[in-house]
């Protein structure tokens, strides 16, 4: 049984106000007052870590440690079959110091010519720590198939060549509220409320 959450208080260890504004709402019904890393004063920590969810993990434990409160840490990507699962936990890296997208989804076409296999899937840990060292992994992941050229305008990241099964619009085609309903993010928070916060 994974343990429940009981604190009053909870830092996001990203420094992302986008990522903790989506975070405090997804945690607001259970009445948990959320904090930012960066508010909190906290660095972030170098992602050495081989798997998504060593790096959320090593980010939560950071962030646990440094404040003395529960904190919870993300870390994801985009997973391409043909390529072994790259650019995995390099997703972001891919798109170069500029963090163009248009250049890491040229690079993952590029790298998929003359292959068959187009899947690919989204996979997003999220990693809760308590400061007594306690951690709560979960992962969750859409499954779907690479296209090109790219098509949308809406969502971040590899969105716009992504298909989710059982879709024919990529990511970046959707309403963003159906992106949020079966994203790979949408899966792993239904996993850490259903562990730790639902009753
Ligand atoms: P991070 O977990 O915030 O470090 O994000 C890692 C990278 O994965 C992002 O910069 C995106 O490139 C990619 N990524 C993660 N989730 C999504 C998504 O929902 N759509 C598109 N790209 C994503």
């Amino acid at each position: 049984m994974p343990r429940h959450f009981q604190e009053s208080k909870l830092v996001i260890a990203s420094h992302n106000p986008g990522k903790v504004r989506e975070i405090a709402a997804l945690l607001q019904p259970f009445g948990c007052d959320v904090v930012s890393a960066g508010d909190s004063g906290l660095d972030e920590p170098e992602e050495t870590g081989a798997t998504f969810a060593a790096n959320a993990e090593l980010k939560a434990r950071a962030a646990a440690m440094g404040s003395g409160l529960p904190a919870l840490a993300d870390d994801s990507g985009l997973a391409v079959t043909a390529l072994g699962g790259e650019p995995g936990i390099y997703s972001a890296r891919w798109a170069g110091p500029d963090k163009d997208f248009n250049v890491a989804m040229q690079t993952v076409e590029d790298k998929l010519a003359g292959k068959d296999d187009r899947s690919a899937h989204f996979v997003c840990a999220l990693a809760l720590c308590w400061p007594d060292g306690h951690m709560e992994t979960f992962e969750g992941r859409v499954d779907g198939t690479l296209v090109w050229p790219m098509r949308g305008d809406q969502g971040f990241g590899y969105d716009p060549i992504f298909i989710a099964d059982g879709y024919d619009i990529t990511f970046a085609e959707m309403d963003p509220m159906e992106k949020h309903r079966i994203s790979h993010r949408a899966d792993a928070f239904r996993k850490l409320v259903d562990g730790c916060f639902r009753e």
